[in-house]
């Protein structure tokens, strides 16, 4: 599943290439991919006539602002949005079609068909589900060493599962939360209480630089991830430690171990990661 700098990558190529387009119509051929409003040609109908304004993100999500609309998508597993030329041939797995006056074509396609995509008026869209509850953005300013351990604090999880849950923090996935993790040394079932403020601040400094640098290049394609322009990132040639069972550890030769914490496949390293006596 993509997670921040992915859907980061995914926005910033959009802009580039779909700024100042105006939707003619829209197809769908997949109407379980709209999930709001109920009425599929209501979806059509409402767009058709807009233009876009801009692609943002928030957390997963992408935000796409058009004048007097929000369209909110999400790409879950395979999600993937391409701009085309509107006589090139549309591949089976192609399940929206946003027809642009100018005769290109933002076409959504999904193997899995679990993506998603919700419109709102203006303002309505941060209100309301999916975004609502969404937690800090890791890469805002406002996510400072001090906010970051206000919100851990006093949780009763364990590490790797508070990461994970997007009403806390936005954005990070099971790749960045294991690589992350792994920078700062804290194993990842250590419980939340039991972060000193000195493993926190060191948590908090390798979540920022950990998405930043796969933001700068443009994510990772573990899966079969691309950006909006059919281009691979180049961040899982930089993991340290996601995906890499039984391959010795970068710092210390160890090595990395597989298991599972909260339902989720984890990567660490048991020597650079050591679990405390009374966690085991
Ligand atoms: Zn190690």
């Amino acid at each position: 599943m993509p997670e921040l700098p992915e859907v980061e990558t995914v926005k910033r190529t959009l802009n580039a290439l779909i700024t100042g387009k105006q939707i003619q119509n829209v197809t769908v051929r997949l109407p379980r991919i709209i999930q709001r409003p109920d009425d599929i040609q209501a979806f059509a109908n409402m767009l058709a006539g807009h233009t876009v304004v801009q692609v943002e993100r928030r957390g997963k999500f992408l935000r796409f602002v058009l004048d007097g609309l929000v369209m909110v998508s999400h790409l879950r597993m395979e999600g993937r949005y391409g701009l085309y030329q509107g006589e090139e041939p549309l591949d089976k797995h192609t399940h929206v079609i946003f027809h642009f006056t100018d005769g290109t074509e933002l076409r959504y396609t999904d193997v899995r068909q679990f993506g998603t995509m919700h419109l709102f008026q203006p303002g309505e869209d941060l209100l309301l589900p999916p975004l609502k509850k969404l937690g800090e953005e890791p890469l805002a300013p406002s996510f400072t060493p001090e906010r970051f351990k206000a919100i851990v604090s006093g949780k009763s999880t364990k590490i790797k599962p508070l990461l994970l849950n997007q009403e806390y923090v936005v954005g990070i996935g099971n790749i960045y939360v294991d690589e992350a993790l792994h920078r700062a040394r804290i194993h990842p079932e250590t419980g939340a209480k039991a972060l000193t403020d000195s493993q926190l601040d060191l948590l908090h400094h390798a979540i920022v630089a950990t998405l930043t640098e796969a933001v700068n290049a443009g994510g990772s394609s573990v899966k079969s991830y691309v950006n909006g322009q059919g281009e691979s990132g180049s961040y899982q040639h930089q993991l340290l430690i996601y995906g890499r069972k039984d391959q010795p550890c970068a710092s210390c030769g160890t090595l990395i171990e597989k298991s599972v914490v909260g339902g989720r496949g984890t990567h660490y390293c048991p020597r650079c990661q050591p679990q405390a006596k009374a966690e085991k």
